[in-house]
């Protein structure tokens, strides 16, 4: 297990954008008092932005608020876009970028993906910025060129605040599919991610930023994949809009961290 705080993410992506959002947050809200010694962020759609952090804010909850996407301008002639001063007024704190969602149907290029990296901290707002590699790319013996070339292109960025910025490995053929990465596959990544992280961006950077795995985490494979010692967290899509499933997730990664 890692010696950083863990963190636990639920990625929403498109569900529980109304009432629905606030309910689950306040489940999540009730899982999180019992692990004082993880982190944990839920990522609502927009819609459920202000609603979910006003909610975890009178529950007087640890748990904080992600965006899942924004645009790296603060205001101006972009209609349909949200910009990261306007997250951080709807009381969210993170912003999850580069998903492989993103990447794959809306063409999000590395260059487009740093610079919202660059948006979310020139700002305050925390990115938890995704990187992976896709089936082919794997079995093409690809992946950490892939992983390298994604983490090359925004790591420089963290060097100002190490520890602020996370990083989320997620295999893109782990996604929603439920392959999961052996624990043996992910701690390989994340050990080559941190080496990697040492060698261009220094030990403090290093040592200071959380790596999530993401990819089909859930209650049954939870303690073997934070046990590994590179891997500071989960990003969790399905299994976080089931509050009982995600509360077993925090749980995994509390009896891990207090043992
Ligand atoms: C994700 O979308 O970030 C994710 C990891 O999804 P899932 O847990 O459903 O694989």
């Amino acid at each position: 297990m890692t010696t950083r705080t863990p963190l636990i993410a639920g990625n929403w992506k498109l569900n529980k954008g109304g009432e629905d959002g606030c309910e689950l947050a306040a489940a999540v809200a009730r899982a999180a008092e019992k692990a004082p010694h993880v982190s944990v962020v839920v990522s609502p759609p927009f819609t459920a932005l202000a609603a979910v952090a006003h909610t975890l804010s009178e529950e007087k909850s640890r748990v904080e608020v992600a965006a899942q996407n924004l645009y790296p301008k603060d205001s101006g002639a972009f209609t349909g876009e949200i910009s990261a001063p306007m997250i951080l007024t709807a009381g969210a704190k993170w912003v999850i970028l580069g998903h492989s969602e993103r990447r794959q149907y809306f063409a999000e290029s590395n260059a487009f993906i740093r610079e919202k990296i660059a948006a979310a901290l020139a700002a305050g707002l925390r990115p938890i910025a995704c990187i992976g590699e896709t089936l082919a790319e794997r079995e093409a013996g690809k992946t950490l060129d892939v992983v390298f070339e994604q983490l090359d292109s925004f790591a420089d960025l963290f060097t100002k605040d190490p520890g602020f910025g996370v990083i989320a490995y997620e295999p893109v053929w782990a996604i929603g599919t439920g392959k999961v990465a052996t624990p043996e596959q992910a701690e390989e990544v994340h050990a080559a991610i941190r080496s990697r992280l040492r060698e261009k961006q220094g030990e403090k950077v290093a040592e200071q930023t959380l790596v999530l795995y993401g990819g089909s985490v859930k209650g049954s494979n939870a303690k073997e994949l934070l046990g590994c010692p590179n891997i500071d967290g989960a990003l969790v899509g399905g299994a976080s809009l089931e509050p009982a499933g995600f509360a077993e997730i925090i749980a995994a990664a509390e009896a891990l961290s207090a043992s």
